[in-house]
């Protein structure tokens, strides 16, 4: 564990509260230090990263898909001077000043933190949901909706708020059919929203029903069984895909004993971002059940770093960096763009590659250790794993091949390869695959498996 050392601030979350609260602190010489989260309350990003079109956010005329809004976020924040780190805080400790705060990779101490942890998608608890979770059950329509499984097949959406007609609508583009599962005989969602819903021919709301279990054939979804609220009727329903859309809950549990909470969960908050703890402040989704947008959790990112720079000032603990011109960078993908599919300029003895044709060259024609991450195009989590694999490649430059296939335009690759759900990253070494990664890892995941399997390889 790394050496402790005193912040002005720490920033916990990545959503629209945590980088806007980074980008003003930053902006104000505080450089701060930022928890991006991993995988204990969503995703490094936080719930934009699973969704499409963003349409309400100021400044973008055409939209914006909410992984592009939040990595143009992340890129301003690290611009101005922010310290990130992908991992989840497991510990916080308020009692005591300067405040500490841990995660399994180090302990740092700070002399304010702003809270904004957002929020996570609930489950149902269904007793066979464990047997099919990701063999068919989702709780992200957009991150997963594009994978062969749910391909014109008849898909369902259990929920009756924005995000459950959202992602209705939005599966009606890969499924052949979308049934809608409201509990009650009204939904939550705004009119607008309801409205798209009820015109689209090819979804159909079934009121007053919620899922009691499912059940599935080899290994993958392939039904729900229903219960009416209303009659007590039973039914089944054969689908292959349930998406979940069924509302969130505070990501609070580690501050639960430390300030105040409401009922539910929620910080509680006086002048919009203060806590219980003084120089302990909260923004966005965790302190927030009315609003819950973007632009909200922004504007109290912004209130909150502002509220802390006072703090910081008036009790001077204020420590100033300055930032050189050279050292402001942007963070925005240094990724190698290139024409999706290789075909005349591939080239074999390259560590990276891109689609099909690569992958099936590479395959029958290379001993290295092969890495391949399927990924879709909407999909938040893919984009969070992107500069995490990046990194671990470059450390393995010449020794393995890694291609990236977008589900979306190597369908038939996807299919051979069974790929229910995106990210995955499969391994492949004499044409045997030695190994599988469903969802965004550890980089010294990825790193233990590479360093296992390409081991002849290096040797070589
Ligand atoms: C499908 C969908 C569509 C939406 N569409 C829109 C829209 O079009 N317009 C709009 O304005 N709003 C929309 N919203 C709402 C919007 O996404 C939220 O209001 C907003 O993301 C809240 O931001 P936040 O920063 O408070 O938290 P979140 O976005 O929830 O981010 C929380 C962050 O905290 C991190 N975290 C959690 N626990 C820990 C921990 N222990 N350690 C470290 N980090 C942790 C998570 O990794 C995450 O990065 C949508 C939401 C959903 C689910």
């Amino acid at each position: 564990m790394a050496t402790p050392t005193v912040e002005n601030v720490v920033i916990i979350g990545s959503g629209p509260a945590g980088y806007t609260a980074a980008i003003y602190a930053a902006r104000a010489n505080l450089k701060p230090f930022m928890f991006e989260g991993f995988q204990a309350g969503g995703l490094p990003g936080g719930q934009l990263m699973t969704t499409t079109e963003v349409e309400n956010f100021p400044g973008f005329p055409d939209g914006i898909t909410g992984p592009e809004l939040m990595s143009n976020m992340k890129a301003q924040a690290v611009r101005w001077g922010a310290e990130l780190v992908t991992e989840d805080v497991t510990f916080a400790d308020f009692s005591q000043r300067p405040f500490v705060i841990r995660s399994e990779e180090r302990e740092v101490h700070a002399h304010s933190v702003i809270i904004a942890t957002g929020a996570t998608a609930k489950r149902l608890g269904l007793p066979s949901e464990h047997d099919y979770w990701s063999k068919g059950i989702s709780a992200c329509a957009i991150c997963d909706g594009a994978t062969p499984i749910f391909r014109n097949s008849d898909l369902a959406v259990v929920g009756g708020g924005d995000s459950a007609a959202e992602e209705a609508v939005y599966l009606t583009k890969y499924g052949s059919h979308v049934h809608l599962l409201v509990r009650g005989d009204k939904m939550r969602a705004s009119k607008a929203m309801q409205d798209r819903v009820l015109r689209n021919p090819k979804v159909t709301v079934h009121w007053n029903t919620s899922p009691k279990d499912v059940y599935g054939e080899n290994g993958l979804l392939s039904g729900l069984k229903l219960h009416n609220n209303k009659t007590g009727e039973l039914s089944d329903l054969p689908v292959k895909g349930l998406f979940y859309a069924i509302g969130h809950k505070p990501n609070t549990g580690l501050f639960r004993d430390q300030i105040d909470l409401d009922d539910v969960g929620y910080i509680v908050t006086h002048n919009d971002v203060e806590t219980s703890v003084v120089g302990v402040y909260a923004a966005g989704d965790v302190q927030d059940h009315e609003y819950r947008q973007a632009i909200s959790a922004a504007g109290t990112g912004c209130m909150a770093a502002l509220l802390a720079e006072r703090y910081l000032s008036a009790n001077d603990l204020l420590q100033e960096f300055h930032q050189t011109e050279a050292s402001e960078k942007s963070d925005k993908d240094s990724g190698h763009k290139s024409e999706y599919q290789e075909t005349a300029e591939f080239d074999i003895s390259r560590t990276r590659h891109l689609g099909g044709y690569a992958l099936r060259k590479i395959y029958h024609e290379s001993d290295r250790l092969i890495m391949v991450k399927y990924a879709s195009p909407t999909c938040g989590p893919c984009h969070t794993l992107k500069p995490m694999l990046e990194k671990v490649v470059n450390e393995f430059e010449g020794k393995i091949h890694y291609i990236e296939i977008d589900i979306e335009q190597d369908p038939d690759i996807a299919e051979s390869a069974s790929i229910t759900g995106t990210p995955t990253v499969q391994f492949f070494k004499d044409k045997a695959m030695v190994g599988q990664m469903i969802g965004v890892k550890q980089k010294s995941e990825y790193r233990k498996m590479i360093e296992e399997h390409a081991g002849m390889a290096v040797a070589q």
